[in-house]
């Protein structure tokens, strides 16, 4: 099934694939393309609308990212935002200079109601603005249709060939009717009926699937974590037993964690598909023997998985498929989709098997963000536990261990992580706290326990309150839950005297604790 599709074209702006987001939770699919894509590719994609991102560059610099101005004649409505503005205004013939004040953060913008794409906005209304440069002139043709106390052109448009520039960021959470003026461009100015819907996607998703691999076999790294379950129930019920599970267990997950993930998938499951559990706890254990640097632990479980898996897979014999939860921010940051610069080329857990013959890789969550990846975990009727789980690393325990790993610290680590998600979950915090966890410090020192000298570990509470994990800040617990947090950690972990709650922020920290 073609969806409706919103095409944005990214020119390096930082909230673009917030656009894409925002488009989306309107219920229209939306790509992200970089300008350096042709109209002609562009126009393949059988677009609805196009969507201009923001951008670092001033339009009036020669060498700035540009488009061809066939764009605007192709008869399909065009949204700028701030750049994508700019050079709208400038390629049809206006005029774009340094803005003789500049306006950054939240801004008084009073529009014209009139307009579709304010149409039900407030008169003046609050919008995020981030700009230098500012529309002097409009094109000719437009109408302005904003304005602010500096800005003398917050927006313009001119319906007739259905093109619409603004000068804030509508896709921002602090531009307050910014979803509404998303929805108004692509209800009432691109005719969208909105039929981006999980259901359809899953269903439509398991069709696509089922022809695609006909009697093919298919292989799948199972994590337990979000993504590679939600892929695995999507093949499970595209192809059933023609697919097979391999799900690793390295002894480095959380407490029953192991246990949880055979609940769902395994024979005593709801799905009908082949699960294989590896029991390599020991093989693990002893590659990580010793090692106490958090990269060089990082380099050998990845390893060592990749090793344990392709035994596995040679076992299964031929395998046609091989599945990866890749999902929509990995292809993005990848540099694949859009602008943004390379931050990491996507893996799943250290790696591709290099000796697993197969004929081709399916991504069935490729086109998700992870919000959406969970909507169609709900909606394959996954439990919540496993929807909404946290993130976690692939290295596991390992990494939130300091120091050398050995099996009791991986037991003690467990044990006080399980402490606190239970009295997290009891005082309703998960919604406080982004992300938290138990980490075992490396730290020993004395204490006192029925008057006897303790020598013993201090466990480190880390609580993060974050929207995006780029940056985060600790999260506020209150020092009674932190309390009876310290006590039942501290009477029910054997070898742990003390608790430590860490209070920094990324950055200059990270998220996780290794
Ligand atoms: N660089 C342009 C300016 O300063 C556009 C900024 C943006 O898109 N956020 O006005």
């Amino acid at each position: 099934m073609q969806h409706e599709t919103v095409v944005v074209i990214d020119f390096g702006g930082q909230y673009n694939q917030l656009i894409a987001r925002r488009v989306r939770e309107c219920g229209v699919y939306c790509e992200i393309c970089s300008w350096r894509t042709g109209l002609d590719e562009i126009k393949a994609k059988n677009p609805k609308g196009v969507i201009l991102t923001g951008g670092p560059n001033s339009v009036y610099d020669p060498a700035s990212a540009s488009y061809t101005p066939a764009l605007f004649s192709a008869g399909i409505p065009v949204l700028g935002i701030c750049y994508g503005s700019q050079l709208m205004m400038q390629l049809l013939g206006g005029r774009v200079a340094p803005a003789p004040g500049r306006e950054y953060g939240k801004t008084e913008v009073t529009v014209d109601t009139r307009s579709l794409l304010f149409d039900g906005v407030s008169e003046k209304t609050i919008c995020w603005m981030s700009h230098n440069d500012f529309i002097a002139q409009p094109a000719p043709g437009f109408a302005v249709s904003a304005r602010t106390a500096n800005c003398p052109v917050a927006a313009a448009e001119d319906p007739q060939r259905g093109l619409y520039a603004v000068q804030f960021h509508p896709e921002v959470l602090h531009t307050r009717e910014g979803t509404k003026m998303l929805a108004n461009f692509v209800y009432k100015v691109c005719g969208c009926k909105g039929d981006w819907k999980m259901d359809s996607f899953v269903e439509s998703s398991i069709a696509a699937l089922r022809q695609k691999i006909g009697g093919g076999r298919v292989l799948c790294a199972l994590s337990g974590g979000v993504d590679s379950s939600v892929a695995a129930v999507l093949l499970a019920k595209a192809v059933g037993k023609q697919l097979t599970c391999v799900f690793v267990d390295h002894g480095l997950l959380r407490k029953n964690e192991g246990d949880e993930v055979e609940a769902v998938f395994g024979p005593a499951g709801p799905y009908d598909l082949n699960f294989v559990r590896v029991n390599a706890q020991q093989r693990f254990y002893d590659k990580l023997a010793g090692v106490e640097e958090p990269e060089h632990k990082r380099r050998i479980i990845g390893e060592e998985f990749i090793r344990v898996f392709e035994q596995e897979a040679k076992k299964i014999g031929r395998v046609d498929y091989l599945v990866q939860g890749t999902i929509y921010p990995d292809v993005v940051e990848s540099g694949l989709g859009g602008e943004s610069a390379v931050i990491k080329s996507h893996h799943n857990v250290g790696g591709l098997p290099d000796h697993v013959d197969f004929k081709e890789i399916v991504e069935p969550l490729r086109s998700l963000f992870k919000d959406e990846v969970r909507a169609a975990g709900r909606q394959l009727g996954l439990p919540e536990h496993l929807v909404s789980r946290q993130p976690f690393p692939g290295p596991g325990l390992a990494i939130r261990i300091i120091g050398a790993v050995t099996p009791e610290k991986i037991k003690m680590v467990q044990e006080a992580d399980a402490i606190f998600r239970e009295e997290m979950a009891k005082a309703g915090m998960g919604g406080g706290a982004s992300q938290y966890f138990a980490a075992l410090t490396n730290m020993r020192s004395v204490g006192v326990m029925g008057d006897e000298r303790t020598y013993d570990y201090a466990v480190a509470l880390r609580a993060v309150t974050t929207t995006d994990f780029m940056t985060a800040e600790a999260a506020p617990l209150s020092w009674e839950l932190l309390s009876a947090i310290t006590s039942r950690i501290v009477n029910e972990v054997p070898h742990v005297n003390r608790v430590l709650y860490d209070c920094t922020g990324k950055p200059p920290a990270t998220i996780e604790f290794e």
